[in-house]
């Protein structure tokens, strides 16, 4: 594990060198999905500071995982967010980067501010026509004000996921795209760039990898 962390930290400063950014300016967030606590446990000894996850069950039972006792992370929620499930995924999460829609960030809002917190949020943008969820980039600067609208979020940036089949250039126009989106609404995270795809969300300014089979290897369950 920690091979393959050292491995990608370096690939992708060299990646930032090669366009001109600096080294260490795109964080990685370990994506833990359907393996076992002890991958997470492994990858935080091996230098990765923030998990995400897309089931709240799942989450929810590995994370009291005996092998996580003690062990530090940040837990970014990536899922569908649910509204029913609102409150549990503030209960177990620190970051959620899937606000999609307005009933979703009212939902969490409303659950955040019970829990007496402010919620790190990313708005969750569709840039693929095969992706199901995320809020089209014309109805971005709504759901923006939507969500800055609950005392209980703060918005820190956009997320989203790259075509996955892809002709030429596709990749590019569809990353290009969440960029523009996230300069126009401000804040300090791009979450772009998966195991497929991290070098063209590096180049097109990503500031946040989510890294999954590349550092974990296959799914397991
Ligand atoms: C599963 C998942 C990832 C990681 O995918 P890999 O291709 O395994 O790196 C990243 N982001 C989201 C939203 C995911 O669901």
């Amino acid at each position: 594990m920690l091979q393959r962390v050292e491995r990608l930290r370096a690939q992708i400063d060299e990646e930032l060198r090669g366009c001109g950014r600096a080294p260490g300016s795109v964080r990685i967030l370990g994506v833990s999905k359907k393996q076992p606590a002890e991958a997470i446990a492994q990858a935080v000894a091996a230098g990765i500071d923030a998990v995400g996850e897309n089931y709240v069950q799942e989450a929810r039972k590995k994370f009291a995982d005996p092998h996580l006792a003690g062990v530090r992370v940040e837990k970014h929620f990536i899922g569908h967010v649910q509204t029913n499930k609102a409150r549990a995924i503030v209960e177990a999460f620190d970051v959620v980067q899937s606000v999609d829609r307005a009933d979703a960030a009212l939902a969490l809002g409303q659950a955040a501010q019970r829990a007496g917190r402010v919620l790190p949020v990313l708005l969750q943008l569709n840039i693929s026509p095969a992706e199901r969820f995320g809020c089209l980039p014309q109805d971005a600067p709504a759901l923006a004000a939507a969500i800055r609208a609950q005392p209980g979020l703060r918005l820190e940036g956009v997320m989203a996921i790259g075509p996955l089949a892809s002709g030429p250039g596709e990749i590019e126009r569809a990353f290009a795209l969440a960029a523009k989106t996230f300069a126009a609404l401000g804040g300090s995270t791009l979450s772009i760039g998966m195991s497929g795809d991290w070098r063209e969300a590096v180049r097109a300014g990503s500031t946040m990898v989510r890294i999954g089979t590349a550092l974990f290897g296959e799914r397991r369950q």
